[in-house]
């Protein structure tokens, strides 16, 4: 398949002055698409985060193309510089692993290459998020992708706090020495949703495992997870068909007062938190 070629044409055409954003393997090596490959092969220089990383993708592919060391940290000149050469030049965005600008560098490059004028264009190929979101079975009609969870506390409880509400599948990114206490804050705030721990995808270990938070810290406690992993949480509309959220609030009542209940069942479920407070009282009432 030539560079770009489209349906229209099959004819190779020299690859166009521009930036390149080229997405790369997650794991799996055959994952590199042949138009990734093309690209890379043609541009005049590939920007990346590790040139040790991306330098053994090159060597895998018989891609030859200098790299330029660039992150969103790098000087503004150097950002300058890679503009200034796509304006004249096809030049490739690539990172360690995945799509670019996703929990990676590039946004700023992005950003600046199309307030010059630069003719920017995208490579699509894999992505750890969308990959763990097929592979979940949680509902993919709607999902919201997070990020990484702060690490301390306070931040990683304001930040579901926040999430609460929404009603899409949640993605964030996780780390294995992390997974056990971003699972135990979302069982605080989340005990009845189900979760996805999608680890090592494309590679050979690659796991999916679902359950509650707390299924899968005793899992996970008993077997420290090691490698690349994906966390996603089941929206709270999946959990109010499943359960009943007069259930939680008949639980809640006994410890605390309506209003209070409201509060805490409309967190763990991102139901209406006046609608249940009214049911709150009535349930008091009965
Ligand atoms: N840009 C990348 C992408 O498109 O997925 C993500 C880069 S981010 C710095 C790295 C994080 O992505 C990892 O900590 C992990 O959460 C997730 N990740 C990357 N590769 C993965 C894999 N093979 N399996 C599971 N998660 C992966």
């Amino acid at each position: 398949m030539p560079v770009n070629a489209s349906s229209e044409s099959i004819e190779p055409k020299p690859l166009e002055p521009g930036l390149y954003i080229v997405a790369t393997p997650i794991g799996n090596l055959g994952d590199i698409t042949l138009r990734a490959i093309d690209v890379l092969r043609a541009v005049s220089v590939i920007a990346c985060e590790d040139t040790r990383v991306t330098g053994k993708l090159l060597k895998a592919c018989c891609v030859k193309t200098r790299m330029q060391r660039y992150d969103d940290h790098a000087s503004p000149a150097v950002r300058k510089k890679l503009i200034e050469t796509a304006i004249n030049e096809p030049v490739a965005l690539v990172s360690d692993a995945g799509t670019p600008l996703v929990s990676d560098p590039g946004y700023r490059l992005v950003r600046d290459a199309r307030e010059a004028g630069v003719n920017v264009t995208t490579i699509p190929g894999a992505c750890a998020a969308v990959a763990g979101l097929t592979l979940s079975g949680l509902p993919n009609d709607r999902f919201l992708f997070a990020g990484f969870l702060p690490v301390k506390d306070k931040a990683r409880s304001d930040v579901l706090a926040q999430l609460g509400g929404i009603e899409a599948t949640l993605i964030f990114y996780e780390t294995g020495p992390r997974l056990e206490r971003s699972l135990k804050a979302i069982a605080q705030v989340w005990p009845t949703r189900e979760i996805a721990v999608a680890r090592e995808l494309t590679k050979l270990h690659e796991e999916c495992r679902t359950g509650t938070a707390e299924e899968l810290v005793d899992h996970y406690s008993d077997h420290p997870p090691k490698g690349e992993i994906v966390l996603l949480v089941g929206p709270p509309m999946q959990e109010t068909n499943d359960i009943d959220a007069d259930d939680l609030l008949k639980d809640a009542l006994q410890e605390m007062s309506a209003s209070k209940a409201a509060g805490k069942v409309a967190r763990a479920t991102g139901l209406d938190r006046q609608t249940l407070y009214a049911r709150a009282v009535e349930l008091k009432q009965q």
